[in-house]
């Protein structure tokens, strides 16, 4: 069999489940089972191939069984780098990238002191450190997801412009005195009755991570709260928002007394917000 018949046998056995991506998906798991760079495979195309690897049933079946791709590969791609990721995280999402694009643009040249809350695989956290002068704090409720984002600083080589630190963003004694120049976050978000209508592979990773409670806003009611103190004159805050939760979030940034802007990911969804003290 040549690189191309496989690469089309394993797209065939996906495109029912993953649709649109089979093409892309047969190319990541086909890198990973033979150490081939995609520019390298793509020239390979219409060599025959030693063998066929071993895991690639177990892959196929696994992927068609609805269980995420970056689960099964263990890694995953975030803003250029590449992440471990597990069932202890949600896996980082490529709509994520535009809110480390925004605070990239605010942050710009300063050595900045950035937060961010929720971190889990330490995808946003990272991506930051890794294109700005800032060093970042990275705080997770979940110890295993922490020992994912240290990991990931260490493969990254950023540990020291990264650290992270257990806390519970709902617990009274969540933050110290600490101020911060931008501080970030991707919360859980979805209401918990919109839970089980979630696809199937959602329905994968942790609820502790998507599970926003009664109306999904648990987490931005308390950001607003208490976080307008832990930042430095002239900071800010920018949050991952629901595609539906525009008016939610404008409503309670008023009730806040903060100007809040809204912006949209590449699919043209809404994606966050900033909100500026
Ligand atoms: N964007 C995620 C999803 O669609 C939700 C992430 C979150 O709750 N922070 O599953």
């Amino acid at each position: 069999m040549t690189y191309f018949q496989f690469k089309k046998y394993i797209k065939d056995s996906l495109e029912e489940v993953v649709g649109e991506y089979a093409a892309y998906e047969a190319e990541k798991i086909i890198c990973h089972l033979t150490g081939l760079s995609r520019t390298a495979l793509s020239l390979r195309s219409r060599e025959e191939m030693p063998e066929t690897p071993k895991e690639t049933e177990n892959i196929i079946a696994r992927r068609q069984n609805g269980e995420p791709l970056a689960y099964i590969l263990g890694k995953t791609d975030f803003f250029g780098l590449e992440l471990y990721v597990s069932e202890a995280c949600l896996t980082p999402r490529a709509d994520t990238e535009v809110i480390v694009e925004r605070a990239l643009e605010f942050l710009g040249e300063r050595n900045a002191e950035v937060l961010d809350i929720c971190t889990g695989s330490g995808c946003i956290a990272l991506a930051i450190a890794a294109n700005s002068h800032a060093t970042v704090l990275g705080v997770d409720i979940s110890a295993a997801a922490l020992a994912v984002a240290e990991k990931n600083a260490k493969k990254c080589a950023l540990w020291g412009k990264v650290r992270f630190l257990q806390r519970d963003a709902l617990a009274a004694d969540f933050l110290d005195g600490e101020k911060y120049d931008l501080i970030v976050s991707n919360p859980p978000y979805i209401p918990t009755a919109d839970i089980a209508a979630l696809s199937a592979e959602v329905h994968r990773e942790p609820m502790l991570a998507l599970d926003g409670g009664a109306d999904g806003l648990v987490f931005y009611r308390r950001f607003l709260e208490i976080l307008p103190k832990h930042l430095k004159s002239g900071g800010a805050m920018i949050f991952e928002i629901g595609y539906d939760q525009e008016a939610a979030l404008r409503t309670l940034c008023e009730e806040a007394g903060l100007p809040c802007e809204i912006f949209r990911d590449y699919g043209g969804n809404v994606r966050g917000a900033v909100i500026k003290v």
